[in-house]
């Protein structure tokens, strides 16, 4: 009998959450991917001189049920916590006012968790904004109000990494209806870092059922025959492929558009600017939200602190030292608040980590999709499939089901290529 495997192109979340639910019901998953380490864009760095940190702070919402679900397979659930359960601590850089906020609008019933500013008519533009029919830019609802500053922009830029003025108020309803279910707006961060507690525990299980995670394999070409795909170049062999064999491409859009260049695929991107600082900092980790600074995010670990920049443009280009700096002075009185050794003058040693295309830019526009199953078969899965956000839970969605759209096809017999697409909150 031929063994039926399922080659996956990618190591990013998508592509272990592909690879996890091909080897649930027993299937053979081979997993091929560029770089020295898996993870993609959601990875710990480990350089030489042992300064240990994530790319960027990643956070997942208690809404992502997906993901949730995905930790517990790979027992992972239990290091995903909450660091600040009375409500997120936002920092004013202009008053030095540091205020806790509801993620949850439920939480806004009580005026301590209530964002600043907050009035009925804004209530009811924000409702507006959750039941959008049209797609326009988030701004353009909310108008130039105190809760565009207090949350609607530190909101916008966290979920979809693309600045108000042009983010889709049809992505931003889909993340924002999720969280408004009781209990789904819990903040929740990895204890101790991305690799160990998501990209490793993932990589194991699937070690433990069989499958093969190769690193340093980047696919240079696509070997293709009727609508099929035969074969995977890669750096130093090609793979010919069984005539039962599948293969997922849970990649960015940029490989997939060069890899088949025929497929429409999104083709801008936002970048986000991470700074961490080296220095003690909690034994239990906390979170902080700044406003009124270029900082939006400080995640404080034990030996380190992590700031976010989201849609990041303004900075991109500004040279590293100036924004470690400039952010430092924006966040060492905050720090202080916490009960960290923060002098303003005195930085600590940092590391900016610049990620140019973090995720796509999701404005208010129709994006470019492709069919998710180009050829018979090869299905394509990652977080920019799709019209949630592009998150680790869009991502989780998406590899699932890449994986299950091939899960019933007969690749052997030709057949024209069937697409039907991916579920999202909506059409569920
Ligand atoms: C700094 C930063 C902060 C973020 N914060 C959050 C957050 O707080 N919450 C959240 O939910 N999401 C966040 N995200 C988004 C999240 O990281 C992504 O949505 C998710 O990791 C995407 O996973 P993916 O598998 O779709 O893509 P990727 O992670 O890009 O995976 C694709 C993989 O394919 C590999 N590859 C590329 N080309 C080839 C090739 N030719 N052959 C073989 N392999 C190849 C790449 O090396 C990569 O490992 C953040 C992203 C960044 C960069």
């Amino acid at each position: 009998m031929t063994v039926r495997r399922t080659h996956i192109v990618g190591a990013g979340v998508a592509g272990l959450s592909a690879a996890l639910a091909v080897t649930a019901d027993g299937g053979a998953a081979v997993v091929y991917e560029a770089a020295p380490q898996p993870g993609g864009r959601c990875r710990t760095l480990q350089p030489a001189d042992g300064f240990i940190h994530d790319n960027g702070t990643h956070v997942l919402f208690t809404a992502n049920g997906r993901t949730l679900d995905l930790l517990e397979v790979i027992g992972a659930r239990d290091r995903w916590f909450e660091p600040e359960p009375k409500g997120l601590p936002l920092y004013d850089g202009r008053t030095g006012e540091i205020q806790r906020v509801g993620l949850s609008p439920w939480s806004w019933l009580f005026p301590s968790r209530r964002p600043h500013g907050l009035t009925l008519p804004d209530l009811a533009r924000i409702l507006r904004l959750v039941f959008t029919a049209k797609d326009c830019p988030v701004a353009s609802i909310i108008g130039d109000r105190p809760i565009m500053d207090s949350l609607i922009e530190p909101l916008t830029v966290a979920v979809l990494n693309t600045p108000p003025a042009q983010a889709s108020s049809q992505r931003l309803a889909c993340a924002l209806r999720r969280l408004i279910r009781p209990g789904a707006g819990r903040l929740l961060v990895a204890r101790n870092g991305l690799s160990e507690d998501l990209i490793e525990p993932a990589v194991a299980t699937l070690t433990a059922r069989g499958a093969a995670v190769h690193t340093g394999q980047r696919l240079r070409r696509l070997l293709t025959s009727q609508e099929r795909v035969i074969g995977l170049a890669l750096p130093d062999r090609t793979v010919m492929l069984g005539p039962e064999d599948r293969v997922i491409l849970a990649l960015p859009p940029y490989e997939v558009g060069r890899l088949l260049p025929a497929l429409p695929v999104p083709t801008s991107f936002e970048p986000i600017l991470n700074v961490h600082y080296r220095m003690k900092g909690l034994a239990s980790p906390r979170f902080i939200g700044f406003s009124g600074t270029l900082a939006q995010w400080a995640l404080v670990r034990p030996s380190h602190v992590s700031v976010t920049v989201s849609a990041a443009d303004a900075v991109m280009d500004h040279h590293v030292d100036d924004v470690a700096a400039r952010i430092w002075s924006d966040i060492a009185p905050a720090l202080r608040r916490l009960g960290l050794d923060a002098e303003t003058g005195r930085q600590p040693e940092s590391r900016v980590v610049k990620e140019k295309r973090a995720t796509i830019r999701q404005a208010a526009e129709e994006l470019p999709q492709p069919p998710l199953r180009p050829l018979t078969n090869l299905a394509l899965a990652g977080d920019w499939i799709g019209s949630l956000p592009a998150t680790i839970e869009s991502a989780v969605m998406a590899g699932e089901h890449a994986a299950s759209l091939l899960r019933h096809v007969r690749c052997s017999r030709q057949t024209a290529p069937r697409d039907r697409p991916l579920k999202t909150e909506n059409a569920a």
